[in-house]
């Protein structure tokens, strides 16, 4: 068994950001990292929105050279998925891979959020088969076909943008006439004309055929009629769920499950365990909001273990 004083769980720039911050503290951080080390961007494009980089940068680009600079500082990486922890006794405990037991005087958890699934019929079964949550990782397969993106957000737009340097055509499926996304993000997928739009449509299943996916059957909900947009890709972007089911209930989670924290810090309910990222983040969600909870993390981290933290949030953090 080994210990840290303090322990992070999960790659994305909220993590790695506590790691270069805990690690330039001397504090020795080990950083757990998980199946998608580098987090939600490393299956993005350009991020162009990253305050340093007029001419954007690579998402893999941006979180190799954020944990190039956490090891510089001495912070230690470990891979494997942590599948159990106990927060109720000091120091912490964490299995990783069923295994390995580390044990951590304080956890810095940013373990990030992953995409959601409809949950229809013909979708989870061909992922990888023509079904897809990821653009830049399968954007490629689909050059010269139709494909069809599911979502009215941000990240459909996005999305759909990028798979036009690939597809034929691609078609926004949304199952009302308003998109939720941000206007600059709407004006950027309406002027481009290899985007067409299927709005108030409700997706019912992805239909396939002995050659891999035909397309996608939606309701129309103004005709109350089912379509079939045929596509050879299916992507959904519908959102993403916060990854905090190995924590199995021991720290208090809002009604979406995302980390409770209190506002302003990275404080959960128990002493000594922080959150940051889009595990705790419901409005922001962006890489540089997540860096910059992941420094706040490090700070409050860095407090509670020299003793120099005077209060405690749990009362207030209580379901
Ligand atoms: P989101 O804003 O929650 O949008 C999810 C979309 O999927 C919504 O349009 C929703 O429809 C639809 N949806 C959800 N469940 C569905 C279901 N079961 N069936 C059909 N449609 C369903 O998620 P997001 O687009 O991933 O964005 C999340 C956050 O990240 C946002 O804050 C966004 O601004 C940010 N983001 C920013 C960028 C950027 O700036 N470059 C890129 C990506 C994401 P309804 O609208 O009807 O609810």
């Amino acid at each position: 068994m080994s210990h840290y004083r303090s322990v992070i769980i999960g790659t994305g720039p909220a993590g790695l950001t506590s790691a270069i911050y805990l690690a330039r503290a001397n504090m020795n951080p080990l950083v757990i990292e998980g199946l998608e080390p580098g987090g939600q961007l490393t299956t993005t494009t350009e991020v162009e929105n990253f305050p340093g980089f007029p001419e954007g940068i690579l998402g893999p680009e941006l979180m190799d050279n954020m944990r190039k600079q956490a090891e510089r500082f001495g912070a230690e990486f470990k891979s494997g998925w942590v599948d159990d922890i106990d927060l109720s006794v000091k120091p912490f405990r964490i299995k990783v891979e069923g295994r390995e037991e580390i044990t951590a005087d304080a956890v810095i958890i940013s373990t990030g959020a992953s995409a959601k699934y409809l949950g229809i019929p013909g979708e989870k079964e061909n992922v990888g088969r023509g079904v897809s949550t990821c653009a830049t990782c399968d954007g490629f397969f689909f050059r010269g076909k139709k494909i069809v993106v599911i979502g009215g957000g941000d990240s459909a737009m996005e999305e759909a943008n990028f798979l036009t340097r690939f597809a034929s055509s691609v078609t926004v499926v949304h199952r009302r006439e308003e998109l939720r996304a941000s206007k600059i993000m709407q004006d950027r997928a309406r002027g481009n004309e290899k985007v067409e739009w299927a709005l108030n449509r409700t997706p019912l299943e992805v239909v396939v055929e002995e050659s891999g996916v035909k397309g996608l059957k939606v309701k129309n909900n103004e005709t109350g009629e089912e379509e079939l947009i045929e596509a050879s890709g299916v992507f959904v972007a519908i959102g993403h769920r916060p990854n905090t089911e190995f924590l199995k209930e021991q720290i208090t989670l809002d009604a979406g499950g995302y980390i409770a924290v209190h506002p302003g810090t990275t404080e959960t309910n128990i002493p000594g365990v922080f959150a940051c990222g889009d595990v705790q983040d419901t409005k922001y969600r962006q890489a540089i909001t997540a860096a910059g909870s992941g420094c706040m993390a490090a700070m409050d981290c860095e407090k509670y273990l020299e003793g120099s933290m005077t209060h405690d949030w749990s009362e207030t953090l209580n379901p």
